[in-house]
């Protein structure tokens, strides 16, 4: 199945596309996460996207889509894919359908996920992240068992840089000017479907699930 969750930073994405990925057995791409690798590992691409990240604002086009279109072109991801976080902008989602029309296996569907705005602001300034294995937790609704520590590896827990307030309020206003009008572009070529992102995790991913069982082949 190839498929993109669209959505606001804050809508649970990430969480969802782990569980899809599972559910389908394809893999999860998440430029947001590849980035941060190489920012830990200090690459050159880390450093070329850094700035860009701690400021909410996004790395330029050119540097994502290069660096999807080697991802999409690794063995896991020829069956299938599950994209969050790209495209978020018209030119990576053109660049998108070039590559996939290149390779005759256009997209299927586009998930939005929907939540407010008060919502996402509170659920990403409350979120801490994990610096060694990514676990994600929330400092009232999800707390992990020792404040600070991961549940899952001891590592330490953290703010993201990009989950202060300033930069959330950015990384929305960023989101409304940019990455929404891709609502536009998927729902003019019939692939845009939604699913309401409040409310329980498990819930959500149901209704996620639920939904792309129609797609699976
Ligand atoms: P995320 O974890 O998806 O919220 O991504 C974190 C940050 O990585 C974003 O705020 C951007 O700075 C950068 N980023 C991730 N994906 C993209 C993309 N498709 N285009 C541009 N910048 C991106």
């Amino acid at each position: 199945m190839r498929v993109i969750l669209l959505g606001p930073p804050g809508a649970g994405k990430g969480t969802q596309a782990v569980r899809i990925a599972e559910a389908f057995g394809i893999p999860h791409i998440s430029t947001g996460d590849i980035f941060r690798e190489n920012v830990r590992g200090e690459t050159k691409l880390g450093g070329e996207a850094k700035r860009y990240m701690d400021a909410g604002e996004l790395v330029p086009d050119e540097v994502v889509v290069g660096m999807v279109a080697d991802r999409l072109a690794q063995a896991d991801a020829v069956d299938g894919f599950c994209l969050d976080g790209f495209p978020r902008t018209v030119p990576q989602a053109q660049a998108l359908e070039d590559l996939l029309v290149d390779r005759d296996a256009p997209l299927e569907v586009v998930v939005r996920f929907l939540v407010d705005h008060d919502e996402v602001v509170q659920r990403l300034t409350g979120r801490r992240s994990c610096v060694d294995c990514g676990a994600v937790f929330h400092a009232e609704h999800a707390p992990p068992k020792d404040e600070g520590v991961c549940d899952k590896c001891g590592g330490e827990l953290v703010q993201r840089d990009d989950d202060t307030e300033d930069v959330v309020l950015n990384r929305l206003d960023v989101y409304r000017k940019q990455t929404e009008p891709l609502e536009h572009f998927y729902w003019e070529r019939g692939l845009l479907r939604d699913v309401e992102a409040v409310g329980e995790v498990d819930n959500v991913t149901e209704r996620a699930l639920g939904l792309l069982r129609e797609y699976a082949s």
